[in-house]
């Protein structure tokens, strides 16, 4: 049987009960005969306090050795502990409980010279250089709980409605993106001599192979036989950006529909992303609360909401979003051109900046842009009838702009073959890709959503590199 965790523990009434706390010392406090220490586990935000009385201690723990100096020396901030004892009311504010101590082990100590998380508060750049421990703090175990709740929410959402979760490659040999920025996987030794004339003829897969950067083009054929599927897996991209929402290898959600129009696949996107919230703020109460109250101050630079987290959420769980085509949007930035660093202008990229006044000071919560001009998108959305844009869609949101990126998909084989031809890509190696056009071929759709962005705006980090366990980017991969 497992044993109960602090969470369990701080669940139970508190009448007497025998409890054993197991986990890692916070904080230690001494007043007079009693010892006060802060236990936490991780299990939830809230630790539990736990009392040692010198008076009552008879000179050993729980009536054993007399080791009670020695064991005491070695409770400080980050040492391993089990300590047990009776749980018992608090007279404490906030809180119900507190263990009152028998007897206290420690497996593990953490010399007060050398343990990196000794003050309450470490900035989050000084947390960064050491993220292996940083899951130790109110922040980081908050931002890994709700990473995991957020998981698990994902996974039900896509149960409840009928999709079947599927595994696409990680490595590939096709760029889904059309983007370019791919890390080649390789046995070859780049520092031995290069012998160019034998190609990718002496490589692994005797072909050149990638990480892939989505699992969108995989996906389509298995919902073109499965209806209704989706992925749950890791992309990777070399971004060179060094954004605060780029990461070199992050984890993205990919469903995809058959017999989905853009108009399914946007009723789709908000729907998630509402249940997402609204899962945020039931399933991981606790935490969100924690975020409202020490991250609700915009960018961090007194720009933004301004709003606490958790209003944010619940607006935004509860109102429709905001729809426009991308002609729409920049019409309306165009009114605001001079506020810009990039003027806005039809045929571009929408800048962060304009989907940050879109959501921000147009719409006032999330926006969906459609219809984008099709030169900046990828080769497999499908042509609108003015043949200049394609039913594209991206949903925007306040503080960090895009979030999702979807389509409807070309499924008209010569449409698709002649965009990739425009394009110059080798079409030999999506032959299977196009023979989803060729044999039973219906319109789909679908779209992908960054997990670590929705983390980002669920808990209002502003550095992506705060959500991720152990983030990869331009230079960085230690851990
Ligand atoms: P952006 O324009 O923000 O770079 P994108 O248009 O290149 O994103 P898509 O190809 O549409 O991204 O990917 C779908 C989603 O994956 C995006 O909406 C975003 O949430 C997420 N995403 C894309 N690139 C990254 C990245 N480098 N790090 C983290 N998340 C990313
Ligand atoms: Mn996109």
């Amino acid at each position: 049987m497992l044993f109960p965790l602090v969470r369990d523990i701080r669940s139970l009434s508190p009448e007497n009960q025998d409890v054993t706390v197991r986990g890692w010392v916070r904080t230690k406090r001494e007043m007079k005969n009693l010892i006060f220490v802060e236990v936490n586990d991780g299990s939830s935000l809230s630790g539990i306090q736990c009392v040692f009385d010198r008076e009552k201690d008879g000179g050993g723990n729980d009536g054993a050795a007399g080791n009670t100096a020695e064991t005491l020396a070695a409770l400080g901030t980050g040492a391993a502990v089990e300590i047990r004892g009776r749980l018992v009311p608090s007279p404490a504010a906030g809180q119900d409980a507190e263990v009152a101590v028998s007897g206290i082990t420690v497996p593990g100590s953490a010399p007060a010279e050398s343990y990196p998380l000794q003050k309450k508060h470490h900035s989050l750049e000084f947390l960064r250089e050491r993220a292996h421990l940083r899951a130790r703090t109110n922040t980081f175990g908050a931002v890994a709980r709700v990473r995991s709740g957020l998981a698990f929410a994902v996974h039900r959402f896509f149960r409840e409605r009928g999709f079947q979760y599927m595994h696409t490659p990680i490595i590939t040999s096709n760029d889904a993106e059309g983007a370019g920025s791919m890390f080649r996987v390789t046995t070859l030794d780049p520092l031995a001599s290069a012998k160019p004339e034998s190609g990718y003829g002496g490589d692994f897969f005797g072909r050149a192979a990638y990480l892939t950067v989505s699992g969108q083009l995989e996906a389509e054929t298995y919902a073109c036989a499965l209806s209704r599927v989706y992925t749950f897996g890791p992309a990777f991209r070399a971004e060179n950006s060094n954004t605060v929402r780029h990461l070199a290898e992050f984890w993205m959600i990919e469903p995809e529909m058959a017999f989905a129009s853009l108009e399914d696949d946007m009723d789709l996107a908000e729907d998630f992303l509402k249940s997402l919230f609204t899962a945020a703020l039931q399933d991981c109460a606790e935490d969100i609360a924690f975020f409202d109250k020490h991250f609700s101050g915009g960018d961090g630079r007194g720009n933004g909401a301004g709003k606490g987290i958790a209003e944010t959420l619940e607006a935004a769980a509860t109102s429709k979003f905001v729809r426009m085509t991308y002609t729409e949007a920049v019409r309306e930035l165009e009114k605001s051109a001079g506020s810009f660093e990039y003027r806005p202008c039809w045929g571009r990229d929408l800048q962060s900046e304009h989907e940050k006044f879109l959501t921000e000071k147009i719409a006032g919560g999330p926006v969906i842009v459609t219809s984008y001009p099709r030169e900046i998108k990828a080769f497999y959305m499908k042509m609108n009838d003015d043949e200049k844009t394609v039913r594209a869609m991206d949903v925007l949101v306040p503080r960090l702009g895009e979030i999702i990126g979807g389509s409807q998909r070309e499924d008209d084989l010569q449409k698709l073959s002649r965009r990739m031809e425009e394009l110059g890509m080798k079409k030999d190696s999506y032959w299977w890709y196009l023979d989803l056009r060729r044999y039973g071929s219906v319109p789909h759709s679908g779209f992908g959503l960054g997990f670590e962005r929705l983390i980002q705006y669920v808990t209002g980090m502003i550095n992506i590199r705060d959500v991720i366990p152990y983030p990869r980017a331009a230079g960085q991969a230690e851990f």
